[in-house]
């Protein structure tokens, strides 16, 4: 690791002063409201925890390594905030890395958009690839990843960081879609759907019984719509595809669920949240799209943002589902 850190920040497990306010949030009138009191304190700020990046995305919560881990996917590395707000260069070059998640042993799984590759960091630092080809192609660009409790890696292979120079490298693709797939902890991949345009972010209900899956299609110039989609789950098999929500401006990015089942999306407006039967709750607003969310913090109760250049935090008063604390 190298220290690339300006001024030390204020901590990032602690609940932000007053007075380092930066963005309101947004409550929706009458009946929508009292869920979003259940969400966040009427009197919650967002914090900025750093505003020296420059395409922010992927945050994840990694008590192992001492703090939020996100990618600075344009800046081509990964960076690291510790819980008393330091922030350093984690991991540089990053091959572009987009998604991070962590596995149930505390691992950090990271999508890499320049290598087509999904990669595991373990504890001794070295990086073992877990998929990189299907069907005899490279894969595109994997984007985003969740662990299920099975300990099979679901994660999207959009184009984005092989049509993109700034993103990755630009490259024709080598496979036949833009899929979700699923790697079973044998190590066998396998498509889990292949209807999406560009699948984007992705995130189980509490129990694993649905996966949520963003369509980006739209970010690209694509003609698709900009929603998050719902599958049934069962035996690592996806089915009964809905819409679960739509979203206005933007796209919707990465996805997390809280343990209420409550859906939270970083859009191009902030983050929007839906009730798990997918009435719209609330909106934490960015100043511009909000790439990706993740719940962490020692209880598993703040809410940190990659928005842009910056990475957020608010205090919530829910817990994310699959938090590692
Ligand atoms: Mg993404």
């Amino acid at each position: 690791m190298t220290n690339a850190s300006p001024a030390p920040r204020r901590g990032i497990a602690r609940r932000p002063l007053l007075g380092l306010a930066l963005l309101g949030v947004c409550l929706p009138r009458a009946r929508a409201a009292d869920d979003m009191s259940a969400v966040l304190d009427p009197s919650a700020r967002a914090e900025t925890l750093y505003d020296e990046g420059e395409w922010c995305e992927g945050p994840v919560w990694m008590p192992a390594l001492g703090g939020l881990v996100f990618s600075d996917v344009r800046r081509n590395r990964m960076m690291l905030i510790r819980e008393d707000g330091r922030a350093e260069a984690f991991r540089e070059p990053s091959n572009n890395a987009n998604g991070n998640t962590v596995d149930a042993q505390g691992r950090l799984i990271t999508c890499e958009h320049r290598t087509s590759q999904v990669v595991r960091r373990e504890t001794d630092g070295a990086i073992t690839v877990l998929a990189d080809r299907y069907d005899g192609g490279q894969l595109n660009s994997p984007n985003d990843a969740v662990v299920a409790r099975d300990g099979a890696i679901w994660f999207t292979d959009p184009t984005f960081g092989i049509t993109q120079a700034e993103e990755g490298k630009p490259r024709l693709s080598e496979q036949k879609g833009r899929f979700v797939f699923r790697l079973a902890p044998d190590g066998t991949l396998a498509v889990a759907t292949s209807n999406f345009v560009q699948p984007n972010g992705l995130a189980f209900s509490p129990d694993e019984g649905i996966l949520y899956v963003s369509e980006s299609g739209a970010a690209g110039g694509e003609k698709a719509p900009s929603e998050i989609r719902a599958f049934d789950v069962a035996d690592g098999r996806l089915s009964n595809e809905r819409v679960f929500a739509r979203v206005a401006k933007g796209v919707s990015d990465g996805i997390k669920v809280d343990t209420d089942g409550r859906v939270y999306a970083g859009t191009g407006d902030g983050v929007r949240i839906w009730s798990a039967d997918g009435r719209p709750v609330g909106h934490i607003p960015t100043e511009g799209p909000c790439a990706n969310i993740a719940f962490g913090g020692p209880d598993g109760r703040r809410l940190f943002l990659c928005a842009g250049r910056q990475v957020l935090a608010v205090e919530t008063r829910v817990r994310g589902a699959a938090v590692r604390t």
